[in-house]
């Protein structure tokens, strides 16, 4: 069974962009994942295929509809559907990587690409959309962020990674960074690898990641270190409880 994807957006034919090369696009071509944009226009009756209006209350731009962007998720989840329907949004929860393997673990996911001023709150809520965001900074659409989505949790479906590219050590994957890398040559430009990698001592290449590890951590990120659990309890219901439509 198939991991599969559906994307909403004004812009389909930004898909699958760079989710069609390398692993991403392996794994697609071998039908480990599917991947469908479909464009939130074709929902629209009116002679205009409009999506948007301005904002009640004014301001700058405009505002997706609500009943459009309903429309569009009928449209792309038949009934009993149970797949994660989310809106991705600077004002969502941030993207970590215990939510990634929470929707990888899963069927898959629907992702509703936000653009102009963003869309209608009532629909958010009325479809118990999950609101993420990439990170604090304002793109002009959601389609990267949701290419910057699903490359994280295409990455994880089995099958996917081979036994080259691992999942287990790298970073977040024990709320840490990771540990730094080597390779050939053993010196270069008068800098030479530490010494512990070329010792062939699994026990004490081992302990000495681990503390590179926790020292990186501690001082580029030491958020990290107060558990993920902790902030992602504080921060949402789990999965099944918020894709649950009102
Ligand atoms: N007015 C919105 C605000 O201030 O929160 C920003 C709208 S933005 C120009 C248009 C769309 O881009 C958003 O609806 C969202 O889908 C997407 N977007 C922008 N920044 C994002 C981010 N950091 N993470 C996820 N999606 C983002």
């Amino acid at each position: 069974m198939s991991w599969n994807a559906t994307v909403l957006t004004l812009f389909p034919g930004m898909f699958p962009g760079p989710l069609g090369t390398s692993l991403a696009g392996r794994g697609l071509e071998r039908g480990l994942w599917s991947l469908e944009a479909r464009d939130i226009r074709d929902v629209t009756t009116d002679r205009h295929r409009t999506v948007d209006d301005t904002p009640f209350g004014g301001g700058a731009g405009m505002v997706l509809r609500p009943d459009v962007v309903d429309a569009a998720c009928a449209a792309a989840m038949p009934e009993g559907d149970t797949r994660p329907l989310v809106f991705l949004t600077p004002r969502g929860m941030p993207l970590r990587q215990k939510l990634v393997r929470e929707l990888a673990a899963g069927s898959g996911v629907v992702l509703l690409c936000g653009r102009y001023e963003g869309v209608d709150q009532r629909v958010i809520e009325a479809r118990g959309m999950i609101e993420v965001s990439i990170g604090d900074y304002v793109l002009s659409g959601g389609e990267v962020a949701a290419m910057v989505l699903l490359d994280a949790c295409v990455r994880l479906i089995p099958g996917v990674m081979g036994a080259a590219e691992s999942a287990e050590e790298e970073s977040f994957s024990s709320d840490l960074l990771e540990y730094p890398q080597y390779t050939r040559p053993a010196e270069w430009r008068g800098r030479r690898v530490p010494e512990v990698l070329l010792s062939g001592h699994h026990a004490e290449v081992a302990r000495w990641r681990k503390a590179q590890a926790e020292a990186v951590t501690r001082e580029r990120r030491p958020d990290l270190l107060n558990t993920e659990q902790g902030r992602d309890a504080s921060a949402r219901a789990p999965l099944h409880a918020a894709a649950t439509p009102a």
